[in-house]
């Protein structure tokens, strides 16, 4: 049926469809068609569209509904969820924005759509986000059965990882097992292992990250088994004398914590070995570290085992239970995970 079109070359497409978007005059019911070496953009009001534009009368094809984001953009495009957040990793900000766009007139359930801005950086592991659609960086995230809230703007939080945190999460052997999480983030270690069972302690430096925490423990039923705490885990644990932080109004938990955990989550890759004199001061008798590094496809595992011999031993027995490739995080470069079992003299 003939309906009333902009007639642009296709080049100047993307510029003249936002143009009129703008002003509200696309007509969604009916298809931008190329014809002829030259675009027809549908129109709701032929006489609104400013006069700089050429105005036609076009057989253009009725619209089905787009059902994914590649029947608008002609080619799929590469996303992930985080509840009804969709998070892109564009370099080029204006296909970021097509793809967003795309999304929001696709079936794809969104409430927003981001793009990562920045690497997570500085302690805490925090990232810029570009908002392209929507109002936020706030999520409701769900992963084996828990639900996590969380501001990608705030705090640190990867759903790619959900795989391997299931991993760990699953070897919480019984009910009261000691697990200090000492990077604990929102908690999606601490609150699947507080459902196995577990008693939790978990520590972050971010406060943001641990209100959410405490958030997701009540909303998982679990607050009961979970202590939550702000601060650098070393100062926490025993980095200062209870005189010292007495003194300094930081709360010091050695003489609650030292020798208590039976497992141990360490997720902070590029750092961890600097907290291993802290993990081994809080392992019981037999105790379980897991360990996340970033190290070279050359040697992966070598270096992560060696600073945990160097921490724990003479004092413990260490077995090295599992070496794991989480992801391949840079060019050559590995995301990787060794669970050790450190057992008293
Ligand atoms: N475990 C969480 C997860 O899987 O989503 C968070 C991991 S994130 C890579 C590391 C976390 O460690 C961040 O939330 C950061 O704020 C926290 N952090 C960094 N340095 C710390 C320190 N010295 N003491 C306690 N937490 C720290």
């Amino acid at each position: 049926m003939a309906v009333p079109c902009v007639r642009v070359r296709p080049e100047d497409g993307e510029a003249t469809r936002r143009r009129l978007a703008a002003d509200d005059l696309v007509d969604d019911e009916y298809a931008i068609t190329a014809s002829d070496g030259w675009l027809y953009i549908p129109v709701t009001d032929a006489d609104a569209v400013p006069g700089e534009f050429d105005v036609v009368e076009f057989d253009a094809p009725e619209r089905r509904t787009p059902t994914n984001p590649a029947d608008v953009l002609g080619f799929e495009p590469t996303y992930e969820r985080l509840g009804d957040v969709v998070i892109l990793d564009e370099d080029d900000p204006e296909r970021a924005q097509r793809i967003a766009d795309a999304i929001l007139e696709s079936d794809v359930r969104a409430e927003s759509v981001v793009n990562r801005a920045s690497k997570v950086k500085g302690t805490e592991r925090v990232r810029d986000w570009d908002v392209l659609a929507g109002d936020g960086t706030e999520a409701v995230h769900r992963e084996y059965g828990c639900e996590f809230e969380l501001d990608l703007a705030t705090v640190y939080f990867s759903p790619r990882l959900a795989t391997e945190r299931h991993r760990v999460v699953e070897q919480v052997e019984r009910e009261g097992e000691h697990v200090f999480d000492m990077f604990a983030g929102v908690g999606p270690y601490a609150v699947p292992m507080a459902k196995a069972g577990a008693e939790v302690v978990a520590t972050d430096i971010n406060e943001d990250a641990i209100a959410y925490l405490e958030r997701n423990a009540e909303r998982n039923g679990v607050a009961d088994r979970i202590t939550a705490i702000v601060g650098d885990v070393r100062n926490v644990v025993s980095g200062s004398s209870r005189e010292q932080s007495e003194r300094d109004g930081v709360r010091d938990v050695a003489s609650e914590y030292e020798n208590w955990a039976d497992r141990i989550v360490m997720n902070l890759p590029h750092t961890a070995d600097e907290f291993l004199d802290t993990a081994v001061a809080l392992a019981g008798d037999d105790c379980v570290i897991h360990l996340y590094d970033f190290e070279h496809e050359d040697d992966p595992y070598g270096p992560a085992e060696a600073a945990i011999r160097a921490a724990a031993e003479p004092e413990y027995d260490v077995e090295i239970e599992t070496r794991r490739t989480v992801r391949s995080y840079a060019p050559h470069e590995l995301n990787v995970v060794v669970d050790a079992r450190l057992t008293r003299r």
